[in-house]
């Protein structure tokens, strides 16, 4: 898919705040540092359409950008930033729970894991929980020219593993890196896929 528009529309605060229109959307979600608006900025050719950010956990708001003028990406707030409070975390994971869960134009989740790490108990526990909504979902494995192929794949084996143990099979992945562009157009495919009746 080309890529000729990509613009910010509006940030929302919790679900009643989002946009009112039946525009098919794709929510782009992981941990604080995981990569999220590098990846936004990738697939929109936008080199600062998201801030990226070294200061984990900033993003509080969930954004809107509007792609070709027909579907959106929408960028949610990173789960499990510890330096927030308990109960501003839980706050702000439960207006991320409303708007996964009771969204009606959401096409598909796409959760980003760092492909360097071990399977992290809250991105398991957190694909669980979305598993449960119903909501399709892909991950995308982030930051791969960080490490050797073989490192990665061994890496995403062991994500698989743990997500057919927890949720009974393997989800869809990609893997992805912001900086050599691995993975853009795979992702974007899957979007034009889901855009389709
Ligand atoms: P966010 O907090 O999830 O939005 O993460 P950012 O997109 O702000 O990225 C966090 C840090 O990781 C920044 O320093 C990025 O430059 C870096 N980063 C993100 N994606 C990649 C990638 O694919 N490759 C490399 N080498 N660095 C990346």
């Amino acid at each position: 898919m080309h890529i000729k528009s990509a613009e910010f529309i509006t940030s929302a605060r919790s679900l009643p705040d989002c946009p009112s229109w039946d525009t098919p959307e794709f929510a782009l979600i992981g941990r604080s540092n995981v990569g999220k608006s590098s990846l936004i900025n990738l697939l929109s050719n936008n080199d600062s359409l998201a801030k990226v950010s070294a200061t984990p956990g900033k993003t509080r708001l969930v954004n809107f950008f509007l792609m070709n003028g027909s579907w959106c990406l929408v960028d949610l707030p990173g789960y499990g930033y510890a330096k927030a409070g308990r109960s501003e975390k839980f706050d702000f994971n439960e207006r991320v729970g409303d708007y996964l869960e009771q969204r009606a134009n959401l096409r598909r989740v796409f959760v980003l894991i760092d492909s360097r790490l071990a399977p992290q108990r809250l991105d398991v526990d957190f694909l669980v929980w979305l598993a449960a909504t119903g909501v399709p979902f892909s991950l995308v494995f982030t930051k791969v020219d960080k490490q050797s192929a073989a490192k990665t794949q061994a890496s995403i084996a062991l994500f698989q593993g743990r997500l057919v143990e927890c949720l009974g099979s393997e989800a869809e992945g990609f893997a992805c890196s912001a900086q050599t562009r691995v993975g853009r157009d795979e992702i974007l495919r899957r979007m034009d896929a889901s855009l389709r009746p």
